[in-house]
């Protein structure tokens, strides 16, 4: 039998400390997070050795008295919870009162505080968990944490830390975040004494986006907001093209809280499902504001994960906030107002409350009116002051507008209108078909023969009937419309590959997007083909028609819009 020894107080407390304090941005979280608890309105962040040697927060907030900070610094001491209960109620970003207990069993702390309206100020100080001193001290109002020597007790946690750059990127991001979810806050950050990040107080989360996300933002990103009974999502999502390649642009807040997690970054990226390539994200702020009854905080102690009593309703709306906002593709309106003015002037939108009007479950690409594309050869489609000029490499359609000129890349505008004819053929129960006057063969290999057995209903649904005609061979009876002047054949092939390529838990619905998507791509008119003024300016209003007309199923933009003002600009009369 093993021997069974009780741990020492010491390790205990070690191994409690690792479960939060993992780095030094760990240690500017949670200080951070008793600053804005305390009702700070200025907060100053200094560090040293990116971290390792000072990380030094202080604030103007409610601070302590001498008895308050004593207890401060024992485990499992707060003043934010009393009763488990408190967690469904909760206001504040600690409760577990763990933080500064953690963080002195792992380094050299010294915290001075003064209450306003006292007349001194207390100051302790805890070098690896033990008490060094305790006494009165002249300090202004508010409290400043100072951490030195991070690890100095377990040397082993520091072969963990990254290089000084990337954990001083770290910090960098954990004040960013706190920075875009609490504008009114002043936050300041010293490396070395050199400013590295200033974040004056403002008024709404808008004007925090150029500095905590960089000036590639600036003008790029666009407010959504929708609220569904207590349930309120608003934030703001870049425009397709400033996409990266993770999804480390992604930011994401539950009640001001930074998240990470993966059911709120799916809906993120459902959001722009076929509107940016695959494998790439969007830059996106996400804040939501969610009762504290229904949502579980205390998930895990570093405080990054949150559960949703009601995750279906949470995902939906996100979702839905996100289309809506592309929908609307506001990157190409000209006159674009000053994002904080747009942010403070858009209503929010309110959804319906109660389960009798559920969100869809799934948002299809479907088009809204089916245009018929019957103008006259005046030049001009009626309504609109558009006017096709005519073709540049028989591949891109140029037009004027009142606005200025539009340019059509054909191919991918096709492509995103057949996108959403198919999607929405399929949504009210099939795509259309096309009989074949005399059936075509098909032949598969054994393989692909005996999925395709399995799969004859898909394929029905795809616009291709297919009967069996011998061991591996098929009878083609009819295929989609839209591929009836391409050769369907062809299509057949790679939408049986596709559709073995099918694993058993693959999602139907995700199978089904990327076979459209092929379908559409197949369908499409070509690039270097020859268009007139008729077939131009029905393809630019069928585009006008789709939800989602800016780009292309893989991403590319479907248009290009030059206003007077970006003329006036190229031939420098403004
Ligand atoms: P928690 O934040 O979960 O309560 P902490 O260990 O981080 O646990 O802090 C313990 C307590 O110390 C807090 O509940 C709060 O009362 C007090 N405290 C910590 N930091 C500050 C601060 N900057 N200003 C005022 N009070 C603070
Ligand atoms: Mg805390």
């Amino acid at each position: 039998m093993a021997k069974i020894k009780t741990l020492s107080p010491d390790v205990v407390a070690k191994i409690a400390a690792g479960e939060v304090v993992e780095r030094p941005a760990s240690v500017v979280k949670e200080l951070l997070e008793n600053a804005l608890d305390a009702q700070s309105a200025s907060v100053k962040v200094e560090v040293l050795g990116s971290g390792r040697k000072l990380i030094r927060v202080t604030d103007d907030g409610e601070g302590m008295t001498g008895e308050e900070v004593l207890q401060a610094i024992q485990s499992h001491t707060t003043s934010k919870i009393e009763s488990l209960e408190d967690l469904f109620s909760l206001r504040t970003f600690g409760f577990r009162g763990e933080a500064l207990a953690s963080i002195s069993a792992v380094s050299r702390v010294r915290i001075t505080t003064r209450k306003e309206g006292q007349l001194s100020g207390n100051e302790v100080r805890v070098e690896g968990g033990t008490l060094c001193h305790a006494g009165e001290t002249g300090c202004p109002s508010g409290t400043s944490v100072e951490v030195r020597d991070l690890f100095f007790n377990v040397p082993a946690r520091l072969k963990f830390l990254k290089s000084p750059g990337t954990e001083l990127g770290h910090i960098s991001e954990i004040l960013a975040k706190a920075a875009l979810a609490n504008p009114r806050t002043r936050f300041q950050l010293f490396h070395e004494g050199k400013l590295l990040a200033n974040y004056p107080s403002r008024q709404d989360p808008s004007a925090r986006l150029v500095e905590a996300l960089g000036k590639e933002v600036e003008g790029n990103i666009f407010p959504f907001r929708l609220q569904q009974g207590e349930l309120r999502v608003e934030g703001f999502g870049g425009e397709p093209d400033l996409n990266r390649p993770n999804g480390r642009g992604i930011y994401l807040f539950v009640n001001r809280r930074p998240v990470r997690d993966r059911l709120l970054t799916h809906a993120i990226l459902e959001g722009y499902r076929n509107v940016i390539p695959k494998d790439r994200y969007p830059v996106a702020v996400l804040l939501a504001e969610v009762p504290p009854a229904e949502v579980d905080v205390n998930v895990h102690p570093g405080k990054w994960e949150v559960k949703f009593a009601n995750s279906e309703m949470v995902h939906r709306l996100v979702i839905h906030a996100v289309r809506g906002m592309i929908e609307e593709m506001p990157w190409l309106k000209t006159e674009r107002a000053t994002q904080s003015e747009e942010f403070k002037e858009r209503p929010v939108a309110y959804l319906p409350q109660g389960r009798e009007t559920p969100l869809p479950l799934s948002w299809t690409d479907s088009v809204r009116v089916q245009s018929k594309g019957d103008y006259r050869e005046t030049g001009r489609v009626p309504g609109s002051g558009i006017a096709f000029l005519g073709q540049v490499q028989e591949t891109y359609l140029v037009f004027v507008s009142p606005e200025g000129m539009l340019l059509l890349d054909q191919h991918a505008a096709h492509e995103r209108i057949l996108l959403e004819k198919l999607s929405n053929d399929l949504f009210h129960g099939g795509i259309s078909k096309q009989p074949l006057l005399l059936s075509e063969v098909i032949e598969l290999s054994t393989n692909e023969a005996e999925i395709i057995d399995e799969h004859l209903g898909d394929l029905a649904r795809m616009g291709f009937d297919l009967e069996p005609a011998g061991l591996r061979t098929f009878w083609v009876k009819s295929v989609p419309q839209i591929l009836a002047d391409q050769d369907p054949l062809e299509t057949l092939r790679e939408t049986v590959k596709e559709i073995s390529s099918w694993g058993k838990d693959a999602s139907l619905k995700n199978s089904y997007d990327s076979l459209l998507k092929m379908m559409a791509c197949h369908g499409a008119i070509q690039a270097h083909r020859p268009m007139g003024g008729e077939e131009a300016r029905a393809l630019w209003t069928d585009l006008q028609n789709c939800r989602f007309p800016s780009h292309c199923p893989h991403g590319r933009p479907t248009q290009i819009k030059i206003s007077h003002f970006d003329l006036e600009k190229m031939f420098g009369r403004r």
